[in-house]
């Protein structure tokens, strides 16, 4: 088998890279180890309307429609935010990430299923192929259990928070992942429109929450290493069993249980010769929430355009790759660096700090504040006019000297 660019995995960031490739003019094939796209889910599935759209995804009524957020602190104090009008959606990811398979095929792009990657070697008699620019890639797969090869001009690695292909081509791996847990149940909303939220111990170094789904609910958290003890798995147990507000509304009867890692910090760098790295593999997701289908979504698109005309130009060396680095992190590096920034100061809060804070906020002006300038995928922009807002600095000063 010989391609222009194999795309490593059929998540989000895999078939967005994998349309965009083939939609310029590149041979494109994916691979996905699995048997069926989407599954095992490993994600609540919120997207807001801003990333349904980078997906060209076309909204369908399966989509859980949400307004706002209710925010609870540890001695059960909540704020509201919401304008009003549907701000994301809630989303079954098997359903979605088929959608964007579906989109990949129609653009042009193959699709092997069952079939691993397992590990990568550069072609050492193409030195010199095309105009002398980059050699080509072998990757090695196994096809339903069966060893096999495939030639690529270049190789896009989208196979999520454990990369082995980042690995293989001696790239850095994301450093700091957090570990989530998240059940499916029945839960008791006040309003089905709004997602709930609890910052604090319950989940060291991040967030709890309760996501509604067409009449379920999916229940997670997810913990930072070096934060609390226990895993995030036992942390959720907890929560459900014992944790205020959650432990009321929820019920025991578990439906589906999801594990997964979310990085939550990018590699140095995302392109060598004949490759790239993409979505979760490059640490692509937004440390304060860890929502990584908007991230890996632009990404993928710039990785899947610059990678077919790489291709096309006959370049495929790690310097012409390399402005694949430079664009994404100029359309959202600074975006991610400083959502790091407000997940580090956020993780060492105590209980007591946090229903300081969610007090702080609690106010007519705060709040109309968040709710104008909050963004799920910029929260850069709330965080600096809370910064330049009299009220709230002198509160965040305040906690900081008393610390
Ligand atoms: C508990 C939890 C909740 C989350 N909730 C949200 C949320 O609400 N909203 C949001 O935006 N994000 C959420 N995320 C993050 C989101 O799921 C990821 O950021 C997103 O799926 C990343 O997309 P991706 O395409 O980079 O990788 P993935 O979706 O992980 O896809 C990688 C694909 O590569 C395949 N693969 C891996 N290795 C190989 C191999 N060697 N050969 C072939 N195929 C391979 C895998 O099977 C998989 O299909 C959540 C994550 C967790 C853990």
């Amino acid at each position: 088998m010989d391609y222009d660019v194999v795309v490593v995995g059929a998540g989000p960031a895999g078939c967005l890279a994998a349309k965009y490739a083939a939609k310029n003019g590149a041979k494109t094939l994916i691979i996905e180890e699995h048997a069926s796209i989407g599954s095992p889910v490993q994600c609540a599935g919120l997207l807001s309307t801003r990333a349904i759209r980078e997906c060209e995804v076309v909204l369908d009524s399966g989509f859980h429609p949400i307004k706002g957020a209710f925010v609870y602190a540890p001695d059960r104090r909540r704020i509201c935010i919401s304008g009003g009008e549907i701000k994301a959606y809630v989303v079954d990811r098997r359903i979605f990430d088929r959608t964007l398979a579906e989109n990949a095929v129609r653009s042009g792009a193959d699709i092997l299923m069952r079939t691993r990657a397992v590990g990568i070697d550069i072609d050492m008699e193409t030195r010199g192929h095309g105009h002398g620019h980059g050699r080509r890639r072998i990757l090695h797969v196994a096809i339903e259990g069966e060893p096999d090869v495939i030639e690529a001009d270049i190789v896009i690695g989208a196979d999520g928070v454990q990369s082995r292909i980042a690995q293989w081509a001696g790239l850095d791996t994301p450093e700091t992942a957090l570990s989530g847990a998240q059940i499916s149940t029945v839960y008791d909303f006040d309003d089905p429109e709004f997602v709930e939220i609890f910052p604090g111990s319950c989940a060291p170094g991040f967030f709890a929450w309760a996501i509604p789904h067409h009449g379920s609910a999916r229940i997670g958290l997810a913990v930072r290493p070096g934060f609390g003890s226990g895993s995030a798995w036992a942390h959720l147990k907890r929560l459900i069993a014992e944790y205020p507000v959650v432990s009321e509304k929820c019920d025991p009867g578990i439906t589906g249980i999801a594990l997964g890692g979310i990085p939550i910090s990018v590699p140095q760098q995302t392109a060598a010769e004949g490759l790239l790295i993409i979505g979760d593999a490059a640490g692509q997701v937004k440390p304060t929430s860890g929502g990584g289908v908007y991230p890996g979504a632009v990404c993928a698109k710039i990785a899947g355009k610059i990678a077919a005309d790489a291709v096309l130009e006959g370049n495929t060396s790690a310097g012409r790759l390399s402005e694949y680095d430079k664009l994404w992190r100029a359309r959202i590096g600074r975006e991610l660096v400083i959502g790091r920034r407000v997940n580090e100061w956020m993780a060492r809060l105590s209980d007591s700090e946090i229903n300081r804070l969610v007090g702080v906020l609690d106010d007519d002006e705060l709040l109309d504040l968040i709710t104008r300038y909050g963004d799920m995928d910029h929260p850069s922009v709330v965080v600096r006019k809370l910064l330049m807002n009299r009220k709230s600095m002198g509160a965040f000063l305040k906690m900081a000297l008393m610390r």
